[in-house]
């Protein structure tokens, strides 16, 4: 498999000569188009690339282990539109591609960069090829270089972000729907079918009833997500799940007073789940981030880069045009009634203090200093700090947990002994129905402790 070739003078060069036509913003182009644009300027067709010089990652060496063929892209049952994503297939591709063409960051085609924030889930992307027919218009009434934009694939992402018109799959020619992101012979802007031109802007209707709300929801989902694709490479960098919790934890403090109830109940959902995202046990789903971003008017991008912004529960989710957010409100130490000096000595107290488990949020309060900027002064503490604040939050957790099922346990022994006291054979069913009577409430979860309280009883062993 030949990565490079030589050029009449033995020079070595790339074997493939093709370069990115918008490799940042939120118009970026998709790994899967650039590798199209590459077989169709060196005059090859797209599967012949593919076939000898891209295998499939997945399944690869369980094939080769039998000596059969790598996993091929175009066999069916393979999700080219994981090309696009954050996992391992566009890892693959990345590599395979820069190699083959000697191009650098590739990733920047696909969601790579947004790994830790945008998990490679099902759904994530769509696996159909979908495209704005006023954009591929647009290049090309304009001169500009016809392509396709990674935004497209996004599956949360149903309407043009410039057109506000519906992103659709299906040829206006021959009305072929295109259930693949990658084929064979694909011509970016033309149909894989009939090979007709893709771009038109009339007769474009879109697909919901015209129902105001519904349809300001939808561009203002799509506007979210061009908006992170649309930060400065900079600050993709230091995007990160973490910045998620602590943002939470600040958005507690600051509308509830510290009430987790009270924001749970703000935000619907229940409590154990907002403790375990503030644990950073768990990382929430792209539609309940965007959920939360509009029911507090928080722009997408500020759970991920942990950028400051004004909370505001009332206002809603707020038109938020592509690149300007709602106004950030810098928070510098000037404003800070303590200097950097006095303010270094409080967070060594608090890393020094094993007891102590404020949160970085909170105690970014008491100095009045803004969280990241006080986060960028002081990595090494924030992360000390943090780690001690995630562990009291998980031990507060499992002592609730522990409390909770010796009460249940204590519960399920009355239950026996008022059942043996009346005469009555303590079967599991009864023993539920006398918890339900004294109002106990339990859950499917709880079924495995009230079985050993059972069994622990004489004559029920494990039988
Ligand atoms: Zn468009
Ligand atoms: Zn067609």
């Amino acid at each position: 498999m030949a990565e490079s070739v030589s050029d009449p003078g033995g020079r070595a060069r790339a074997a493939f000569c093709a370069v990115p036509i918008e490799r940042s913003g939120w118009q970026r182009q998709k790994l899967t188009d650039f590798v199209v644009h590459m077989a169709s300027r060196s005059l090859v067709p797209v599967d012949a690339i593919v076939a000898k010089m891209l295998d499939w990652p997945t399944g690869a060496n369980r094939s080769h282990d039998r000596g059969a063929r790598p996993g091929h892209p175009f066999a069916s049952g393979q999700k080219l539109a994981l090309i696009n994503g954050a996992g391992a297939p566009a890892r693959h591709w990345v590599r395979r591609v820069e190699a083959l063409t000697g191009q650098a960051r590739l990733a920047d085609l696909t969601l790579l960069p947004f790994a830790d924030v945008l998990p490679d889930r099902r759904g994530l992307l769509n696996s159909r090829r979908r495209w704005c027919p006023a954009c591929l218009q647009d290049d090309l009434t304009s001169g500009r270089d016809i392509y396709e934009r990674l935004i497209w694939s996004l599956t949360l992402v149903t309407l043009c972000p410039v057109h506000a018109i519906a992103l659709t799959d299906t040829c206006p020619t021959c009305g072929y729907r295109h259930g693949s992101e990658l084929y064979r012979r694909s011509l970016s802007g033309f149909c894989a079918r009939c090979h007709q031109w893709l771009g038109h802007c009339d007769q474009i209707a879109v697909p919901y009833e015209t129902n105001g709300d519904h349809l300001r929801r939808e561009q203002w989902t799509g506007q979210q997500l061009a908006s992170l694709l649309d930060l400065p490479k900079r600050v993709i960098e230091g995007v990160a799940a973490e910045h998620f919790a602590t943002l939470l934890d600040e958005g507690i403090q600051v509308l509830c007073d510290g009430n987790m109830k009270q924001f749970s109940r703000l935000c619907g959902r229940s409590p154990s789940s907002i403790a375990e995202w503030r644990a950073g046990k768990n990382y929430p789903s792209l539609p309940t981030l965007l959920d939360l971003s509009a029911k507090f008017g928080i722009p997408l991008r500020c759970w991920m880069t942990g950028e400051r912004f004004e909370l505001n529960p009332d206002k809603g989710y707020s038109e938020s045009p592509i690149g300007l957010g709602p106004p950030i409100k810098p928070l510098s130490c000037s404003k800070s009634h303590m200097g950097w000096v006095a303010i270094e000595h409080t967070l060594r107290e608090v890393v020094g203090d094993a007891k102590d488990k404020t949160s970085w949020a909170k105690l970014a309060r008491r100095v009045n200093v803004d969280p990241s900027q006080l986060r960028r002064r002081y990595p090494d503490l924030a992360r000390a700090i943090v780690a001690k604040a995630r562990a009291g939050v998980t031990h507060t957790m499992t002592a609730r947990h522990q409390a909770r099922q010796e009460y249940l346990l204590h519960q399920v022994q009355t239950a026996i002994h008022m059942l043996l006291a009346s005469g009555a054979e303590p079967t599991r069913r009864r023993i539920e129905d006398q918890l339900r009577k004294a109002g106990v409430a339990f859950r499917w979860a709880d079924y495995p402790l009230i079985r050993r309280a059972w069994r622990n009883l004489p004559g029920h062993g494990e039988s």
